[in-house]
């Protein structure tokens, strides 16, 4: 089959797409749950919640298969990619989707290669099967790593990842008599407009924050009474400090959920408890990705779960591609099953993490991100052989209450990785600011080897952050990269 009679049966219609991933399977094996209502535990889909590992990779496979199929005959990006591997049929490709081992015969996908071919087949690259007119939303990846990656929905996708933000919703307690304050800034991002269409379905009143200045946004959630927020964890930072410099009593709010996304933040033991005591709240980490969906799903017990009836999740070594030991840290390689049109098949996402598979206190046996997910694999820098990410960084910063903000630099001399960080210190420990950068440099040394110069600087010197944030850089000069 030339290339142009696959292009020409993916774009124009062949096949009515809407269909697709919303009903008919061939290969049932859990019913697709209603996200609108949990029970007693919070569990929304307690079927796929609690199922034993064997159920859930055969409830996978038999996904990962139909898709496969589906892609053979409509998928140019694909099926080319496959045919490139070696892999010669149908046949071959689903031989090869059929268990854990197997699979791994498949290449994986890259964030380049989908610009690539985006670049080379604009605007919508050939990693699209159903007509334009089908597709509902466009979103786009930040670009601070490169060229944006463009990410379509159509309107199946899109309640797709609906529900699994209403399972999140639904796991926490969040319920219709919350008010939900949604603190970004609604831009081409696909950050947190899920999370404002689920709260909207679950019959919670919600409050859309975008541009407002973070006093507004403050003055918005209390005297509007919001009870959960929706933000970056450095953002809720951020509307804390902004509540205390203009005398807002934050901690009286009624807030009294914090469900972040987009920053390690939350799983940062520090970060975590100042957000919950400045707030008066519990801080829950919902981790997602732009390119693949909302994949992860925090539990009442401070879990954070990958959604593994929608999502086939692998941990990699991102240097050899192989499986890395539970519990180790592993690259994200996500597979996704709701947007079948334009999927991501075993996809890096760069995003590191020690996955576990044990139950959770919750009851969930989905795996498990234990301390939630570490960092970007391209962040990461190695001193002395380990491997260092900026959320170890910050973990020990944040131990230092006295530190209202900071920023940090990694810099190499003569061979050795060391540390510049800056610190906004608050008025009450501004006297004692040389034994404070002792008891800094001295944390640094102990816990990372590191070799860290401190200063102190002027309040308001540092920048903040509305949405990710960027506080730990690396120096111009030789490269410290694995
Ligand atoms: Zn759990």
């Amino acid at each position: 089959m030339r290339d142009d009679d696959l292009r020409d049966r993916s774009l124009s219609g062949r096949r009515a797409e809407a269909g697709y991933g919303n009903g008919k399977r061939r290969n049932p094996r859990f019913h697709q749950p209603d996200y609108r209502i949990a029970d007693a535990m919070g569990f929304v889909a307690r079927e796929f919640e609690t199922a034993t590992r064997a159920a859930l990779e055969a409830h996978q496979f038999a996904r990962l298969r139909e898709l496969l199929e589906h892609i053979w005959t409509h998928n140019l990006f694909y099926r080319k990619k496959y045919a490139a591997a070696g892999i010669g049929s149908l046949a071959d490709l689903l031989h090869i989707a059929r268990s854990a081992e197997s699979v791994r015969g498949l290449p994986v996908t890259t964030k380049p290669e989908l610009l690539a071919d985006q670049a080379a087949h604009p605007p919508f690259g050939t990693n699209m099967t159903c007509s334009p007119l089908q597709l509902v939303r466009q979103h786009q990846t930040s670009g601070t790593t490169g060229r944006p990656l463009k990410v379509w929905e159509t309107r199946e996708s899109w309640d797709w990842m609906t529900r699994l933000w209403l399972g999140q919703f639904r796991a926490l307690d969040v319920t219709p008599a919350d008010t939900v304050f949604m603190a970004f800034n609604f831009g081409h991002g696909l950050g947190l407009w899920n999370a404002l269409d689920a709260a909207m379905e679950l019959g919670a009143l919600t409050l859309t924050g975008g541009g407002l200045s973070s006093l507004q946004r403050v003055e918005s959630i209390t005297s509007n009474r919001a009870t959960v927020l929706v933000s970056t964890p450095s953002y809720a930072l951020r509307l804390a400090e902004v509540a205390d410099e203009n005398r807002i009593d934050i901690r009286s709010s009624a807030v009294r959920l914090i469900v972040v996304a987009g920053e390690p933040g939350a799983s940062i033991p520090g970060t975590r408890a100042r957000i919950e005591d400045q707030w008066g709240a519990r801080l829950y980490d919902s981790p997602g990705a732009t390119e693949v969906g909302h994949f992860g799903m925090a539990c009442p017990s401070y879990g954070v779960h990958a959604i593994e009836g929608e999502f086939y999740i692998e941990m990699l070594d991102p240097q050899t591609l192989r499986p890395v030991v539970p519990g180790t840290p592993g690259e994200i390689v996500v597979t996704n099953f709701g947007r079948p049109f334009a999927p991501v098949i075993r996809y890096r996402t760069g995003d590191v993490a020690k996955a576990v598979y044990d139950a959770c206190e919750c009851g969930r046996t989905l795996l498990r991100f234990d301390g939630g997910i570490m960092g970007r694999s391209d962040d990461m820098f190695v001193v002395r052989g380990v491997n260092v990410f900026p959320s170890a960084i910050e973990a020990i910063v944040r131990e230092f209450e006295e530190v209202v903000e900071f920023a940090a630099e990694v810099f190499e001399e003569r061979g050795m990785s060391g540390l510049r960080i800056r610190i906004e210190v608050s008025p009450v420990s501004a006297g004692g600011a040389d034994d404070l950068v002792a008891r800094i440099k001295d944390a640094f040394h102990r816990r990372l080897f590191l070799k860290t110069e401190v200063e102190v600087v002027s309040r308001q010197a540092l920048p903040r952050f509305d949405g990710k944030a960027k506080r730990v850089t690396r120096a111009p000069g030789p490269a410290t990269r694995p």
